[in-house]
């Protein structure tokens, strides 16, 4: 048995046990980061459908088309032995093959995702039964990370900050935001991401709108420059953000950035388990709105982070549920002075035992760039 059947059968395990505690009986997970994160291998997402079975009790099931059975045995490498493995051929009706093999349920969690092609047939198939989100069961798992999610997520955010440190040494005056971008995605790859999934240059009053992606403008002296990037490697995600200014940065920018950088700091500082989202939230925004600048932070103060970017637990005021051991989210609030400059600091924490552990390790000073 190699760690990752024994990881995976134990993902399957406790996503069983916690859908029973939900009242659902079966969770139908079609392909998806949660598929991936149970079965520890992505399949596509296509017009035939490939469902994971897991019911509350009994042995989980994985129905897919007849072609897709070499890849899953392969990749599933001596999990398939936990699973009753169905594949379908061209004219099998696999709605029909999921009904049978939970036949009779009261509750069902479909995956949130799955397409309305599968939701709505299988609606239809297993009428009476209730349908709810698999979501919370899913987010219930993954917002814990094991020790192994969390080496993933720090080296994707080494990765990260690689890619920034050299961004961040190159001259950017006269150079257009695109091209920019182009070149950030090119040293994400370069640092060891499996794909660079975005690269913000948001220059000048472009920094002002906090998700602005990058467009024809030329960085000029003067500008504010957000650069937000990330991507994913060993399929887990990076996203970090830092801000840069062109030439000299006047007076009130610096009193700007100041209070940004001491608000993201005293954020950071206050993780720890027990501590909710609201109030990480709060910790942040009461610094920058008593400092004058409260309609300036336009969103929330962060997003867990895993398989998926964006994820929970979100750091929102929202959000009442106290964090634990194995979180990992952002930290970034932004000031945004509309038509005029912006600045957002951003990075990954971890909560441990002992309170945050930062994963992105490059300093939060305003990067001065020419
Ligand atoms: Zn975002
Ligand atoms: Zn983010
Ligand atoms: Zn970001």
């Amino acid at each position: 048995m190699t760690s990752s059947v024994s990881t995976h059968r134990e993902r399957l395990r406790r996503a069983a046990a916690s859908a029973g505690d939900r009242g659902i009986d079966a969770l139908l997970i079609t392909p998806s980061e949660d598929y991936a994160y149970l079965l520890g291998y992505r399949a596509p997402a296509m017009e035939r459908l490939t469902c994971l079975v897991v019911p509350a009790d009994g042995q989980p099931a994985l129905v897919l088309p007849r072609l897709e059975e070499p890849l899953a045995r392969h990749e599933l490498d001596g999990l398939d032995a936990d699973l009753e493995i169905h594949a379908w051929d061209e004219t099998d009706d696999p709605v029909q093959l999921v009904r049978r093999l939970v036949g009779g349920v009261r509750r069902v969690g479909l995956q949130d995702q799955m397409w309305a092609r599968f939701a709505l047939r299988l609606r239809a198939a297993l009428d009476p039964a209730e349908m709810v989100t698999a979501g919370p069961t899913m987010s219930g798992l993954r917002q814990v990370k094991d020790a192994d999610e969390i080496e993933r997520l720090r080296a994707a955010a080494t990765a990260a900050d690689e890619a920034m440190t050299a961004i961040t040494s190159e001259p950017l005056i006269g150079r257009v935001e695109s091209d920019v971008s182009r070149h950030i995605r090119d040293l994400l790859i370069a640092a060891g991401h499996d794909d660079a999934g975005f690269a913000i240059v948001a220059s000048g009053p472009n920094s002002a709108s906090p998700h602005h992606t990058a467009g024809s403008r030329v960085i000029g002296a003067g500008d504010a420059i957000v650069i937000d990037i990330g991507g994913t490697r060993d399929g887990y995600a990076s996203d970090t953000s830092r801000t840069a200014f062109a030439g000299e940065p006047p007076a009130d920018f610096l009193a700007l950035y100041e209070v940004l950088q001491r608000a993201q700091r005293a954020a950071c500082d206050a993780v720890r388990p027990g501590i909710s989202g609201a109030e990480l939230d709060a910790v942040a925004r009461d610094i920058i709105t008593d400092a004058g600048y409260g309609d300036a932070f336009l969103h929330r103060t962060g997003h867990g982070i895993g398989r998926e970017t964006h994820e929970e637990p979100y750091i929102v005021a929202s959000n009442a549920e106290p964090l634990v051991v194995g979180n990992a989210f952002s930290v970034e609030p932004g000031i945004y002075i509309r038509d005029r400059w912006g600045a957002r600091i951003e990075d990954i924490v971890i909560c441990t035992a002992d309170g945050g552990e930062r994963l992105n390790t490059n300093p939060t000073d305003l990067y001065l760039v020419q």
